[in-house]
């Protein structure tokens, strides 16, 4: 890939060709995105998007003992009060009594340092944060304003890292440069690949025990790196770590939650694991190509077959494939025992799920073995990493709806009103349009909740179980709220907007 030793990773848009436009069956937006149909496709009319600072800060406050510096005006930074919550709640739920909170600072950029620049006031902010802290590692994320303006993040952090205990990552998240907010795991995963990977001297044995090394070998030869998301609890991290080791792994997860000093760690595994092949390929192909490290990156382990075809891939390496078998058969029985009364009340269900394009896609596929008829799927951008679940979605449902949107109400709206679906899943950003709209949502992963492996296939189904049991709630809210929307708009083209790049739809 080589773009680890440019300063800025390259934007999805033109990496990986990613839509965010697009609106028509499974099939035609296989077909259009192979024949490269997509890349020119826009919207006439933009209700809103979102920031690729977003996901970014998700994932980067999440990094323990370090300062983020949004580096901008001070509203970019917004986003960091509500991951503050989210993070102090997740230490919560995985047993810390004291949780601590985001450390995040903002540069505060105004209309003066738009003229004159605003690299002296990060300076400012890196030596104070270093200061003051004492952090591990200072994250300096760049907006759109020294995006635009020209400062030059990495020159100060290389200017300034001789004065600095914490490692300086300097992230580019100007939000004005890409369309696809995905592109913000790369922009995250470029950072690392260029200033935490690296062996600290202190880990260089210079003296070896033979006996110690040979334990060693055998350890790493064992070794996984787990790539998380930052939506995941520790619950699905748990889920997870749970399958790996009963086939004989050994699991260190990255990037949420994972100190920058144990970064580096991540070089001396046998293998890299994804559980979102849209998230991940990035730093696995870094970690290949500089490290030599294979990795796995095709299934999201939703549902009880993904998350068999997952564990299979990564036993088929280790040659550990009697190990997984055993273990599938064990989850498979007790989980077919479990789903029995509930996959009588769901068979026929219609259901429609909005979200980041594997875990729609994916959660399409797991409810679709359950049972439920899935009526359309909004995925917030697509891109090559799709096509393997959407494969299994369209074997079912060639004529399945997708229209690929991140946020748009109006195209929700007129889905579901065109659809009337029995339940909804999404992030909260899209379920609130359909809870007034009548119908029952559930929450595409977050919460308290078990989303991903054999515990989270059952999570999934017995919440859905429990939320259809009784409807009355969005009933009545329906009732008595005032929608937003005249009533002409559901009777036209939910993709009216939508404009195919050179090519009729
Ligand atoms: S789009 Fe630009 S100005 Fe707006 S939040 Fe993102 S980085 Fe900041």
């Amino acid at each position: 890939m080589h773009y680890i030793n440019e300063k800025v990773a390259p934007k999805r848009e033109e990496r990986l060709g990613s839509c965010i436009e697009f609106g028509g069956t499974a099939g035609e937006l296989k077909k259009q995105f192979v024949g490269g149909c997509l890349r020119n496709n826009s919207r006439g009319f933009c209700q809103g998007s979102i920031c690729q600072l977003l996901p970014g800060t998700a994932i980067l406050n999440s990094i323990p003992e370090s300062v983020v510096i949004v580096h901008g005006s001070l509203g970019c930074g917004g986003a960091g009060h509500n991951q503050n919550a989210s993070i102090r709640w997740r230490q919560s739920l995985a047993g810390s009594d004291n949780p601590k909170g985001t450390l995040w600072l903002t540069t505060n950029l105004n209309k003066m340092d738009v003229v004159s620049g605003g690299e002296g006031k990060l300076e400012e902010a890196v030596l104070e944060a270093d200061r003051r802290y004492r952090p591990a590692s200072i994250i300096v994320v760049s907006t759109c304003v020294p995006g635009i303006i020209g400062d030059d993040i990495d020159a100060v952090a290389a200017r300034i890292q001789p004065r600095v205990n914490a490692v300086i990552l300097p992230v580019h998240c100007e939000g004005f440069n890409t369309k696809i907010m995905a592109t913000a795991y790369d922009a995250i995963y470029h950072a690392i690949g260029r200033n935490l990977l690296d062996v600290p001297p202190e880990e260089k044995r210079v003296i070896v025990d033979e006996l110690e090394e040979a334990a060693e070998k055998i350890r790493k030869s064992r070794l996984v790196n787990l790539f998380n998301v930052s939506s995941m609890t520790p619950f699905d991290e748990n889920e997870l770590v749970r399958i790996l080791k009963a086939i004989g792994l050994e699991v260190n997860i990255y990037p949420c939650f994972a100190h920058p000093e144990d970064m580096w760690k991540a070089t001396e595994a046998a293998l890299s694991i994804s559980t979102c092949p849209t998230h991940d390929d990035y730093i696995l192909s870094h970690l290949q190509e500089k490290y030599h490290i294979p990795y796995i990156l095709k299934h999201m382990p939703i549902g009880i077959n993904n998350t068999n075809q997952w564990l299979r891939d990564i036993a088929k390496f280790f040659a550990l494939e009697d190990n997984a078998e055993k273990v599938i058969a064990a989850e498979n029985a007790g989980l077919e025992e479990a789903l029995a009364p509930i996959r009588k009340n769901l068979r026929g269900k219609k259901a429609m799920l909005s979200a980041g394009e594997i875990r729609t896609f994916a959660t399409a596929v797991w409810l679709q073995e359950l049972g439920m008829e899935i009526v359309a799927v909004r995925p917030y951008h697509y891109d090559e990493f799709g096509e393997v679940e959407l494969d299994k979605l369209a074997a079912v449902s060639p004529d399945l709806k997708v229209n690929v949107a991140t946020v748009h109400p109006y195209e929700t709206v007129n889905l579901i009103e065109r659809h009337r679906p029995d339940l909804y899943l999404g992030h909260s950003s899209d379920n609130i349009w359909a809870a007034k709209l009548g119908i029952p949502i559930l929450p595409i992963y977050g919460g308290a909740n078990t989303y991903v492996g054999y515990v989270g296939a059952f999570d999934i189904a017995r919440r859905i179980n429990r939320v259809l049991k009784n409807i009355s709630f969005n009933r009545h809210l329906r009732n008595n709220v005032r929608q937003p929307y005249y009533q002409s708009w559901y009777g036209e083209d939910p993709f009216k907007y939508i404009q195919a790049g050179g090519m009729d739809r």
